[in-house]
């Protein structure tokens, strides 16, 4: 079957014919490619095109496509029963294993996406707040995405609206209302949203790398200095660590700078490729949801038996040989980076390049020495130049996002060879990207 024989059968049963809106191509104004499989840093669309994989399906696949492990795992599991609803061995040895991993997380609770995980985060942090008083504000980083549960869908990334406002028809004024919204690198802003709503702030929720507005890492000092005011105010730290968890450091954005939050939610490479995600931290808090506490939290398939598998043989693999994945991970992925600044240059095509480990992006600021630390620098970009730049690499073969707010995943399936024929395909790309006006 043609891609657009495709699309046109999937347009007619389902919303934009996907099943989350980001796989839509609207951005760069074409189609979506349909894919039939992927192998190693490949995927391989219906009508046999092959194509770099820089998506790597929004971050789960640390190891690229099927990952031999990983699908024996599943393969194993599978033969044993696909979900029993009852507690199995695998859900212990998986929590374990995050447990030990991550600095601040003591006890965890699985879930099956991202959106569960920050959705029951907050209403822990909600209902714990203030030592069990309670509170119902949070602060919120304008461009972050914690998924979308409504009282996170309010300035959620790349088709945000700001001032509490809800980024979607159907999440409730008065629910959105209590989404306070900070620009994402500002301290200052938290501060004074804390002092003006003081014992009314459930959480300060952040990605530690903002990963959903291009990749922004970071500036120095801003996450202990979060730290510092959530302590200072009594205030739960919540990461939303489903994009930088497990892929950054072995154990997450906090291990790598060095500063715990209270509650943390895990995804995507939790579960290596299957639908699982988490969240945790210290047990007094975590004791808090159900059934040991009242906060009332459940689902039919969490700590499913081959997402814990997946999990496990992912969680396994990155920690072999001292964690030498991660090694692999930041050469292959600093090629990539040094490859695309040389392309852009050559080709006078002006971009911002931020990269933490194998998270990367590139931003098309307007002129060089332009740089981007929060949303309204992401959109300041010239989309124009990024749906020109994606149409180039997608024809040349290199699949990214279909969207300029996305961040490139980098596996360690990517050896030297395709970084080395991606960048060269990205040196035309910068070229017909810098040719539009
Ligand atoms: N939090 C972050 C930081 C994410 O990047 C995402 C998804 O991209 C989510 C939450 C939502 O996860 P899911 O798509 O699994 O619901």
């Amino acid at each position: 079957m043609r891609n657009s024989e495709a699309f046109e059968a999937a347009s007619a049963v389902m919303p934009g014919g996907v099943s989350s809106p980001v796989r839509a191509y609207r951005a760069v104004g074409r189609e979506p490619v349909f894919v039939e499989r992927g192998e190693g840093p490949y995927v391989f669309s219906i009508e046999g095109r092959r194509y770099i994989d820089f998506v790597m399906s929004y971050g789960p696949l640390i190891f690229g496509h099927g990952f031999a492990p990983v699908v024996d795992a599943v393969t194993d599991a599978a033969t044993r029963g696909t979900t029993f609803g009852m507690p199995t061995q695998a859900e212990t040895q998986l929590a374990e294993r995050v447990t030990s991993l991550v600095p601040s997380v003591e006890v965890v609770r699985f879930v099956n996406s991202g959106t569960e995980a920050a959705m029951s985060a907050l209403r822990l942090a909600r209902a714990a707040a203030y030592g069990g008083r309670g509170a119902s504000k949070i602060i919120k980083c304008i461009g972050c995405y914690h998924g979308h549960t409504d009282a996170m869908l309010v300035a959620a990334g790349s088709g945000a609206t700001t001032l509490g406002r809800p980024s979607s028809p159907g999440v409730p004024a008065a629910l959105a209302a209590q989404t306070i919204l900070v620009p994402y690198n500002d301290a200052d802003a938290v501060d004074r949203a804390l002092r003006e709503h003081a014992g009314d702030i459930a959480c300060v929720a952040v990605e530690p790398i903002a990963g959903n507005m291009g990749c922004v890492p970071p500036r120095p000092g801003y996450l202990q200095k979060l730290r510092e005011l959530c302590d200072r105010d009594g205030v739960f730290l919540l990461f939303d660590e489903v994009m930088t968890g497990f892929r950054v450091h072995p154990g997450g954005a906090q291990a790598l700078y060095g500063v715990l939050p209270d509650l943390s939610c895990l995804g995507k490479v939790i579960g290596g490729g299957l639908p699982c995600a988490a969240y945790g931290g210290p047990a007094s808090v975590m004791r808090q949801v159900s059934p040991d506490g009242p906060v009332y939290q459940a689902g039919t398939l969490s700590g499913n038996p081959l997402a814990m598998a997946a999990g496990q043989a992912q969680l396994d693999a990155l920690s072999l040989n001292n964690a030498a994945a991660y090694d692999r991970l930041e050469t292959l992925s600093a090629r990539l980076e040094a490859g695309l600044r040389e392309a852009a240059a050559a080709a006078s095509c002006p971009i911002y390049l931020t990269r933490v480990g194998s998270m990367l992006c590139v931003f098309f600021v307007n002129k060089l020495g332009q740089e981007v630390h929060d949303y309204d620098d992401a959109t300041a970009c010239h989309l124009g130049r990024y749906t020109a730049f994606f149409n180039a690499m997608l024809e040349g073969g290199v699949m990214l996002a279909p969207a300029a707010f996305e961040a490139w995943f980098v596996s360690t399936s990517h050896d030297e060879a395709v970084i080395d024929e991606a960048v060269a395909v990205a040196a035309d790309a910068f070229t017909a990207a810098a040719a539009v006006r």
